[in-house]
């Protein structure tokens, strides 16, 4: 199981793209002009994706980026917030 995880409310998005220009691994721009989570799965109503410890740096800088906060990082096992 991937260490960590990132949770994405694409119904709060508003296609600023702070999140592709600093994590472009796990996000990019979709063809209904939002941020699409490269690969990601649905729960409970979001997109979420595992990163492991190589993607973790980038997934924070997206997760602190977002101004509409639509971005969560969290560790998979404590189920914790690691950024915003
Ligand atoms: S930074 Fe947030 S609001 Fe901007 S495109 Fe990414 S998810 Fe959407």
């Amino acid at each position: 199981m991937a260490k960590y995880k990132l949770k994405y409310d694409k119904d709060a998005c508003q296609s600023n793209f702070v999140c592709t220009a600093v994590d472009p691994e796990h996000f990019k721009e979709g063809e209904d002009g939002k941020a699409e989570l490269i690969g990601g799965s649905t729960e409970d109503g979001l997109f979420v994706l595992g990163v492991d410890e190589d993607g973790k740096s980038a997934a924070e800088q997206a997760a602190n980026g977002c101004p509409m906060m639509a971005i969560e990082l969290v560790d998979s096992e404590a189920g914790e917030t690691i950024a915003p």
